[in-house]
């Protein structure tokens, strides 16, 4: 039976890629009575955030995938989270090295960007020069006894690795294009490609089922499991998610942030039934018939061997009618629930109280400060705000730059302030320029409630949807 995984990095807001990926997973392990894993890959320190494994744990249970093994559930295999596992992956690199599919390299940092701008310059793909692959026993032994730091890397040999993609055939990838991967940091910690494959071979998945991107790495990790003396699993690579202009599904393009779409309204069978359409795994019987379908209908007749390879593109003006369907259907009783339990929740209604009791003289008069926070479509012109001595063109290059800082910025009152400061002086926009020209955007309007506190009620995702929708 099978047993398969999604592995998503906590690095952020939860990604339409991983409910997508996820769904195919959750419908292959149930239809074949096996088991769905959650694993959370984060080992990439550098780009960690801590509140997105809940976000991810969430946003899947919105949308109605539950796993069976799982950092929060357990199961035979744990941990689940890679960071508890790192004396494993130090272990089985030990293997490799002493079987020589592995080596270290004691290479700097400044020596590799030297080798990398050489091979720039001479217009040849940047690929480890292999500086390291023959280090004698006396040289290591004595880098190390001088405490060197080092690298783990693989050792690709010469050749070229074929492997069995089950929506595509054979593959072949030459090994002129597979780099010396490092498989160890010099910080200890594990690489993608070497906890994947430990990872995968440990908790016995049968199938690997995620998005196209990562065929460019499965030679790797071909390599490893030979390496290991391990048998493959099966490798399935689903198309990605595109555009309308078939470029790979973009935040500035697309809301990719599920956060985003239950904040705005949407409802989860909706979300899923969208996802369950893109890439052709339901027949087309069904679809031929009605687009509208639940996840278990999908449960019973999706089929992931059907899925075709055309880029499936993310059209969100078919959301939002799939979505209008759902809303349709409701009883009064339910549609009013389901306001009440997102865009009307009684704490969303509370924060956007405190907000305006003492700007107000009576009750009545609450919505005409508020109306932006109840409303989807307020964008204002580009035009409703320019400061006196700066062009249409500067204005939006600056509202571009505010929206690539809030985008990295913690949605707390000081971290947005801080962050909007520091590009104000930067750029030599006032801090009243720099706030109003916010605000235009934000709330459609130059007179509004404090504009930062407002914003931490509207939320982060909402609030860069309408920046990005102003700057299209
Ligand atoms: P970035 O744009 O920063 O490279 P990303 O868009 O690839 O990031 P990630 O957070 O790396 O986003 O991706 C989250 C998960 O969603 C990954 O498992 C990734 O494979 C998957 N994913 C990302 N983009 C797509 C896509 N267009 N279609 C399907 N899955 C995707
Ligand atoms: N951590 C990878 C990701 O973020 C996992 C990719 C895989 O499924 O192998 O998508």
């Amino acid at each position: 039976t099978p047993r398969v995984r999604i592995a998503p990095s906590p690095t952020g807001d939860p990604h339409v890629g991983t409910a997508y990926i996820g769904l195919i997973n959750f419908l292959y392990a149930r239809q074949g009575g096996g088991q769905f894993v959650l694993r959370i890959e984060d080992t990439d320190r550098t780009r960690f955030v801590p509140t997105s494994e809940q976000m991810i744990f969430d946003a899947l249970h919105w949308l109605g995938l539950t796993w069976d093994e799982g950092p929060d559930v357990g199961g035979p295999y744990g941990p689940y989270r890679q960071s508890e596992r790192t004396e494993i992956y130090r272990e089985h690199a030990e293997i490799l090295l002493n079987n020589g599919t592995a080596y270290r390299c004691f290479c700097t940092a400044e020596e590799l960007e030297a080798s990398r701008k050489a091979q720039m310059a001479a217009k040849q793909p940047p690929k480890y020069a292999g500086t390291c692959r023959h280090l004698t026993p006396e040289q290591i032994a004595a880098n190390i006894a001088e405490s060197k730091p080092f690298t783990i890397r693989m050792l690709v040999p010469e050749g070229s690795t074929t492997f069995r993609d089950e929506l595509r055939g054979d593959i072949v990838i030459d090994h002129a294009n597979v780099d010396d991967q490092v498989l160890m940091k010099s910080d200890g910690f594990p690489t993608y490609h070497l906890a994947n494959v430990v990872d995968d071979h440990l908790m016995k998945i049968t199938d690997v089922i995620r998005a196209e991107e990562w065929i460019s790495s499965t030679p790797k990790h071909v390599l490893l499991y030979a390496s290991f003396g391990w048998e493959r699993p099966k490798f399935w690579h689903m198309p990605l998610l595109r555009n309308q202009d078939k470029s790979k599904i973009s935040k500035r393009k697309n809301p990719v942030s599920l956060v985003y779409y239950r904040q705005a309204g949407f409802v989860p069978e909706a979300v899923i039934n969208f996802l369950g359409l893109l890439g052709g795994g339901m027949p087309q019987e069904v679809v031929g018939v009605s687009e509208k379908f639940s996840l278990a209908e999908m449960l019973e007749k999706f089929s992931v061997p059907n899925i075709s390879l055309g880029g499936p593109v993310f059209d969100l003006t078919k959301l939002k009618w799939l979505n209008s369907e759902y809303l349709r259907a409701m009883s009064l009783d339910d549609f009013y629930t389901a306001l009440r339990a997102t865009v009307l929740s009684d704490e969303y209604l509370k924060g956007v109280a405190e907000l305006v009791q003492t700007r107000i003289e009576t009750l009545g008069q609450f919505g005409d400060l508020t109306n932006f926070f109840f409303a989807d479509n307020i964008l204002p012109a580009q035009e409703v705000f320019l400061p006196k001595k700066k062009t249409l063109e500067e204005t939006l290059a600056f509202a571009a730059e505010q929206l690539t800082v809030l985008e990295a910025a913690d949605w707390t009152k000081e971290a947005l302030e801080g962050a909007l400061k520091a590009l104000g002086e930067a750029h030599s926009w006032s801090v009243k320029e720099n706030f109003m020209l916010l605000r235009a955007i934000v709330t459609g309007s130059t007179m509004s409630p404090p504009l930062l506190e407002s914003m931490i009620v509207f939320g982060k995702a909402r609030t860069l949807d309408r920046m990005r929708r102003f700057l299209d």
